[in-house]
């Protein structure tokens, strides 16, 4: 980038990017991150998402995408096994992740995964992020806005592009390797049972638990919402991104009153 780039300028980058793992066998490999001048900080921005997203990008192709530039109108980015084409976005623009998942995958066919912002990334809030498999976010630095501001709701991906391993064997015996230190760890237990929320009574007591927008650093009811309440009160069940054997992602179900939702 040129000094003094605008972050929601046409000039600006954002930078998604898989590693020489994502997509094999490699526990919790499947990550990707993306990278931008954040339009938060005007300095560099990153954020490093999970899901099964990056391994599908893989699937499609391709190791990333550089996007740069600003579309005349709103659009998607469409990659399907080694091609790629922007189509019009005009009758997403205004829904939320969930509603724009869905539209995308009911037009393009559900062998397709979404990364796509939502309404706050439209109306560039500076720390809004971008959501893929629904749930799993792009959520630091303000990435959403700068996709906003380039015009792009989504990018769609899908494929059954092969990886060619040098030597398989030896890789797969690596990889079974690392799973089982993994499945060993202290820290593996404590995330499979209680999800990263396994951290919120240690932040809490060292008073770095943001509660009412920083205003304390410690929270009264800390209890009521901490791993073992969500365990009790809400799990239904886990969910791991691709090729993680930790598994620390919690879906949840709230049966009743104004917060009932699943998900
Ligand atoms: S399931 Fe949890 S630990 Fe595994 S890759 Fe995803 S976020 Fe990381």
């Amino acid at each position: 980038l040129e000094k003094g780039v605008d972050p929601l300028g046409p000039d600006n980058k954002i930078i998604y990017m898989t590693g020489p793992l994502t997509g094999t066998i490699s526990p919790s490999s499947g990550r990707f991150s993306a990278v931008t001048k954040s339009p938060l900080t005007g300095l560099w921005g990153e954020a490093n998402s999970g899901g099964q997203w990056g391994r599908d990008l893989k699937r499609a192709g391709f190791d990333g995408i550089i996007i740069e530039g600003v579309a005349p109108r709103p659009v998607y980015l469409v990659v399907d096994h080694g091609k790629a084409e922007l189509r019009d976005a005009e009758g997403i623009w205004g829904t939320s992740v969930a509603e724009t998942t869905k539209s995308i995958k009911d037009a393009l066919g559900k062998r397709f995964n979404v990364s796509c912002i939502g309404v706050a990334g439209e109306n560039l809030v500076r720390y809004s992020a971008i959501l893929n498999d629904v749930h799993r976010a792009l959520g630091r630095c303000g990435l959403g806005a700068v996709m906003g501001s380039k015009r792009l709701k989504a990018i769609a991906v899908a494929g059954n592009q092969k990886f060619t391993l040098a030597d398989r064997e030896a890789f797969r015996e690596a990889a079974k390797r690392a799973s089982d230190f993994a499945n060993e760890s202290l820290l593996k237990m404590t995330l499979e049972v209680y999800g990263t929320a396994m951290v919120l009574d240690l932040v809490n007591v060292k008073g770095g638990f943001p509660t009412r927008n920083w205003q304390s650093g410690t929270c009264s009811y800390a209890d009521a919402i901490n791993g073992p309440a969500i365990n009790e009160k809400i799990l239904v069940g886990r969910k791991a991104c691709f090729a993680c054997p930790i598994a620390c992602g919690r879906v949840i179900e709230v049966k009743s009153g104004k917060y009932a939702c699943q998900g």
